[in-house]
């Protein structure tokens, strides 16, 4: 199954859309349904390039699906649960997201040199390996920046155990094409499918289950029978959980978005109204290889929409400013506002929390403060990501 890119308009109202129509499906599916994607049928919400940037929050669809079905929506509002118990557990170890793209920088390196590794790399890449139903999904995930779950794991087992290509460089692909690429969520999964999350445990990919999975589309041949398990990515202990900034309601304040949270609704709520507000966004940072213009264009249309959406809220409003200068473009941007403390969306690890490091302490220089505002959801959720995903489920139950 395709995905065009028209299934993804950049807007909240599309993603509200989304929600609307999967709603109506959530408590007659079940864990089987779920893993079938070939029928056409709307067994997944396809939220996650909308929850990716929060264009809309987690806890906006898990109170949509309780309202509409109550118990019944659990198996869903685990799936979505999940998303913060990855951006928890990398939070406390953001030593992981640095040694991973140090992989790739060292995978890239190999590319140069090594003929074999570089021409499989450049077949799974372009869908030219032969295997079925990978080198379809290489192919939609180009131009579509969309998988199923269930294709996500079958390509990534594939690329390591069948291929032998190294695992940084799948999830660098990942980064580089899928709307909700997100360094927690893609790393993590990446990690957990070469058996490095739970030693020991990684994902084998069957011919079986893919046929079963695709509706007998894909049938592919010649699959690993058994995962070697990959070297390296050993897990640090988990550190301390951030915490957000307090702001002072009575200080001069612009407010600054970014990709990473495009819902400061909670913020204007609490009575922000800034004397300015400016975009960041940070798509080169995913890679150190180009960014599918898929990404960027979805990422302009959010910035414009979410600008549209509140703009009798959030004073003069700046275009993003967008890669290289960007520190330095905002620095003059604050100072122009004549805003004493700027607040931004906590930023969780990635690149644009690089760039919000970087702008803090030229702010500073300015006698301007950054307050990096975090969601109670955040801060509720994410420190109890310690331990496994059952754990953290279990704990983070109450909370919701
Ligand atoms: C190798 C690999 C890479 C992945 N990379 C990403 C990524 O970069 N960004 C990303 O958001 N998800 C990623 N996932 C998780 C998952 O595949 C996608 O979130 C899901 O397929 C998105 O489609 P959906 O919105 O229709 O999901 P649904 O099944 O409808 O789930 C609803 C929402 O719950 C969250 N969610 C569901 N499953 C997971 C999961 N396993 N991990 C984290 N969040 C989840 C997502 O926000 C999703 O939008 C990856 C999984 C694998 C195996």
């Amino acid at each position: 199954m395709e995905y065009p890119k028209h299934l993804f308009a950049p807007t909240r109202s599309a993603a509200l859309a989304h929600l609307e129509s999967f709603i109506k499906f959530a408590a007659v599916q079940d864990a089987t349904q779920r893993d079938a994607h070939s029928a056409g049928q709307p067994h997944v919400s396809m939220l996650s390039p909308y929850l990716r940037h929060r264009i809309v929050t987690e806890e906006q669809v898990i109170a949509a699906l309780q309202q509409s079905h109550g118990t019944a929506s659990e198996p869903f509002v685990t799936e979505i649960l999940s998303r913060a118990y990855w951006k928890g557990w990398l939070q406390m170890r953001p030593k992981v997201w640095r040694d991973t793209q140090s992989g790739v920088i060292a995978g890239l390196r190999r590319l140069e040199t090594d003929r074999d590794l570089s021409a499989t790399y450049e077949a799974a890449v372009d869908g030219r390996t032969g295997i079925a139903g990978f080198d379809h999904w290489a192919r939609a995930l180009r131009d579509g920046g969309y998988l199923h779950n269930h294709q996500r794991l079958n390509f990534a087992s594939i690329w390591i155990f069948t291929l032998h290509l190294p695992w940084e460089l799948g999830a660098d692909h990942f980064m580089r094409h899928l709307l909700d690429g997100d360094p927690a969520s893609n790393t993590l999964s990446w990690r957990w499918v070469a058996g490095l999350h739970v030693p020991g445990q990684a994902f084998l990919a069957t011919p079986d289950a893919i046929a079963r999975q695709s509706g007998g589309l894909h049938l592919p041949q010649g699959l690993a029978q058994t995962s070697v398990a990959v070297q390296g990515g050993v897990t640090p202990p988990a550190g301390p959980c951030p915490q957000g900034g307090a702001w002072d309601h009575k200080l001069p304040t612009a407010l600054l978005l970014h990709e990473e949270d495009l819902s400061p609704d909670w913020l204007l709520e609490a009575g922000l109204r800034p004397l300015g507000t400016a975009f960041l966004l940070a798509p080169s940072g995913r890679s150190p290889q180009p960014v599918s213009a898929v990404i960027t264009d979805f990422l302009r249309g959010a910035v414009r929409d979410c600008a549209d959406r509140l703009s009798s809220d959030i004073g003069p409003y700046h275009k993003p400013f967008i890669g290289r200068g960007a520190v330095d473009a905002l620095v003059t941007w604050a100072i122009q506002t004549e805003a004493m403390q700027v607040i931004t969306p906590f930023a969780p690890v990635g690149p644009v929390a690089s760039l919000l490091d970087s702008l803090d302490t030229r702010l500073a220089a300015e006698n301007i403060r950054l307050i990096r505002a975090m969601r109670p959801y955040d801060a509720a959720a994410w420190p109890l990501a310690t331990d496994d995903f059952a754990r953290f489920r279990a704990a983070v139950r109450g909370l919701i």
